[in-house]
């Protein structure tokens, strides 16, 4: 019965991957409310009310890897492609501050200008900028660089994992090796990041046993954060004109993702909100407790194209936040004003 498996979880006893499994795939309205109801009770217990609200600056759409669902893939020539100044970024730091919010993500293609000397002392000038915590998502580096971005300031480090499938990682992406993503994931532990993997869902050779093993892989390495969305076909990719993920599959992820990781940070992806309306206030609903919001200049916003539609925030800053709050209280929830770290950690001391 899934009912029992779902209770299981919920009281932090393991469960089988084909339990996962069985759970994952019903999508029926019943079965949905009780792992709905479950996840959400966990999240409440465990992490409170309160939704953490990140400001995302995109930093460059230069890559130079060609990963294969990526409107940023370097084969992709349709792409004017930007590179913010130092100045250009802390203006958007000292911006977002001000307007109360206590994260920055910054984040990027792989792009061979962003070298470890230029990305530490970004971090120090953001830290001298703002009382704000930095978090990272710029790709591989080697071991002794992310030991020099957490030592220069940065607090989070987001690395997708993508799949812990072997062979279906060295399909969708031809220039990067398995072996080493889940290295780099170690080191950033290692360096004491507070560490983001994920997936996307729905990807062509994707099977619920896969992302079965992704859940049990994000427990094992005890991710600190796990961003999960629906994968969105973008044109100019070897993957356009596929079907873009299913909403309902992954909602369930997320609830499941929330029973086995009770204290994760797990956000109510973008690319939620982009393939519903309500996407992400059912993302929230479904064990969801941090909310990322674009920052980066609107000129730039065109080129920033992983997938295509992105949903994006309204240009007025004070309608974008009044909205976004009123989106937050409609749902009983309140938008935190700490920094967001890891629960988990914090728990455990
Ligand atoms: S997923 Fe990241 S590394 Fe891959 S092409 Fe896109 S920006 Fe580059």
């Amino acid at each position: 019965m899934i009912e029992d498996t779902i209770k299981k979880l919920s009281e932090g006893a393991p469960v089988e991957r084909e339990e996962i499994v069985k759970i994952l795939g019903d999508t029926s309205d019943e079965a949905m409310e009780v792992l709905r109801a479950a996840a959400d009770s966990v999240r409440a217990r465990a992490v409170g009310d309160e939704i953490h609200v990140r400001s995302l600056v995109e930093i460059s759409n230069y890559c130079k890897k060609n990963c294969s669902y990526c409107g940023l893939r370097t084969n992709n020539t349709s792409l004017t492609r930007f590179r913010m100044t130092d100045d250009e970024i802390l203006h958007v730091v000292k911006k977002e501050a001000a307007r109360g919010r206590k994260t920055i993500v910054v984040q990027s293609g792989e792009d061979p200008n962003l070298k470890p000397d230029r990305v530490c002392k970004l971090i120090r000038e953001i830290k001298d900028a703002a009382d704000i915590a930095v978090t990272l998502s710029l790709g591989e580096y080697s071991r002794e660089d992310y030991f020099r971005f957490r030592e220069a300031g940065a607090d989070r480090y987001l690395l997708k994992h993508e799949t812990i499938d072997p062979e279906l990682y060295a399909k969708l992406h031809p220039d990067c090796e398995y072996s080493n993503r889940i290295k780099c994931i170690e080191y950033l532990k290692e360096a004491g990041f507070q560490t983001g993997v994920g997936i996307m869902v729905g990807l062509p050779g994707q099977s619920l046993e896969s992302i079965a093993d992704d859940i049990l892989f994000m427990k094992r390495i005890d991710a600190d954060m796990a961003g999960i969305g629906p994968f969105i076909p973008s044109p100019d990719t070897p993957l356009a004109g596929g079907p873009t993920g299913d909403l309902r599959l992954t909602l369930n992820i997320l609830a499941v993702t929330r029973l086995v990781m009770p204290y994760i940070l797990l956000p109510a992806t973008t690319a939620l909100g982009t393939i519903h309306p309500e996407g992400q206030r059912l993302g929230f609903r479904f064990g969801a407790n941090v909310i990322m919001v674009n920052a980066t200049p609107p000129r730039m916003w065109e080129n920033y194209t992983i997938y295509p539609n992105r949903l994006r925030p309204e240009a007025d800053e004070k309608y974008q936040d009044r909205k976004l709050q009123l989106m937050i209280e409609s749902i009983g929830r309140k938008i935190s004003t700490g920094f967001g770290h890891s629960a988990r950690r914090e728990e455990r001391g």
